[in-house]
């Protein structure tokens, strides 16, 4: 870390910043400028937090120079995190990026969700998503069908061997939903909520986090870095659009650079999920593909039976038939861009 003084920094103040560092098995230097001391430490910084000593007197800014997510990071894992399911499909890594599709919550109409698998493995996909407990804004709007839409998702996933995705809320939900699915997904509103990371942090089933609607990318990978430190290494990021300064068009703004960025630093997967990062049902065949030209895991799209009469994001779910020409040009455009990246990354090594 480097440690900025004040310009008004008395020779107490940097001494007294100098033995704490010291104290704390800190190789230390200090560069006394013309109008700054600046001290660079080296050491660990689990004795001793940057924000502590902040606190000192004299002290103007503390700039950390490695990121603060340890397992999450590239620098503590160089190879990617590939992620298995007991079917033989993998998430992340040179894998071929995998299709997560279903409605945005599962309905009373059980045969609506299964039209939607159907159509989901006759295109190739591998998982079915489906919320049972939804986040919404207005406590007016449909909330969910609870424990029975998971017995929907597992019912539909026996019918065409599909793997299950849906949201967890509540940690006390927990483990009546571990018996039912096999992906958790913690929602973009609940990126920050520490205990509920924490409690998927300590189960097995891999964990789909979406990025909050305010987090930056060092948030993001902190709140992964939370469910990681718990024991749980199967963390699938989703980039999932921020809320920004113009909603005119789009619901949100697909930070599409994030993707790269985060694989720049961070090992994890992650997924793309243009439904949500735009609100719009013509945008999401767009910006599925841009989300894979910049090496996303895998995407994630909400497709309902009826997308008129849908209990929740209607609006940008795509209707069966339309989806299905959208995936068959997203298979094709996946499959030759993976053939081209495997190529390029032949020629490299
Ligand atoms: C969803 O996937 O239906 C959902 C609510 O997503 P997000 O948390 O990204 O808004
Ligand atoms: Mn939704």
């Amino acid at each position: 870390m480097i440690i900025i003084m004040e310009r008004t920094a008395t020779k107490v103040n940097i001494q007294r910043v100098l033995d704490l560092l010291k104290e704390n098995g800190f190789k230390v230097r200090c560069n006394e400028g013309e109008v700054h001391t600046v001290i660079d430490a080296l050491g660990d910084k689990t004795s001793i937090t940057p924000g502590r000593i902040a606190a000192f007197e004299g002290v103007k800014e503390v700039k950390v120079i490695r990121e603060p997510y340890r397992l999450a990071s590239r620098d503590s894992q160089k190879e990617d995190t590939v992620i298995e399911f007991s079917n033989g499909v993998k998430i992340g890594g040179n894998n071929k990026p995998v299709s997560m599709v279903g409605p945005c919550s599962v309905e009373e109409d059980y045969e609506g969700l299964l039209k939607v698998a159907l159509a989901a493995k006759e295109m190739g996909c591998q998982f079915l998503r489906g919320g049972a407990f939804k986040p919404r804004t207005s406590p007016y709007d449909f909330q969910g069908f609870g424990e029975k839409a998971l017995q929907y998702l597992k019912r539909a996933s026996e019918e065409t061997g599909l793997l299950t995705v849906s949201e967890v809320m509540d940690a006390c939900d927990l483990d009546m939903m571990c018996e039912y699915v096999d992906v958790l997904q913690i929602g973009a509103r609940n990126v920050q909520n520490f205990k509920l990371l924490q409690a998927v942090g300590r189960s097995n089933k891999p964990v789909i986090l979406k990025r909050g609607l305010a987090s930056t990318i060092r948030e993001f990978l902190l709140a992964a870095e939370h469910i990681m430190y718990q024991g749980n290494r199967n963390v699938i990021l989703c980039e999932r659009g921020i809320r920004s300064f113009d909603s005119a068009f789009t619901r949100n703004v697909m930070d599409i650079a994030s993707i790269p960025v985060i694989k720049k630093y961070s090992h994890l997967p992650i997924i793309v999920d243009p439904s949500h990062g735009t609100g719009q049902r013509y945008l999401i065949e767009p910006l599925a593909k841009a989300g894979l030209v910049v090496g996303a895991d895998g995407i994630m799209i909400e497709v309902h039976h009826d997308p008129e009469n849908a209990l929740s994001d209607g609006k940008q779910s795509l209707p069966i038939p339309m989806f299905k020409e959208v995936m068959a040009r997203l298979n094709k455009f996946s499959e030759s861009l993976h053939y081209e990246q495997n190529c390029l990354s032949a020629n490299v090594n």
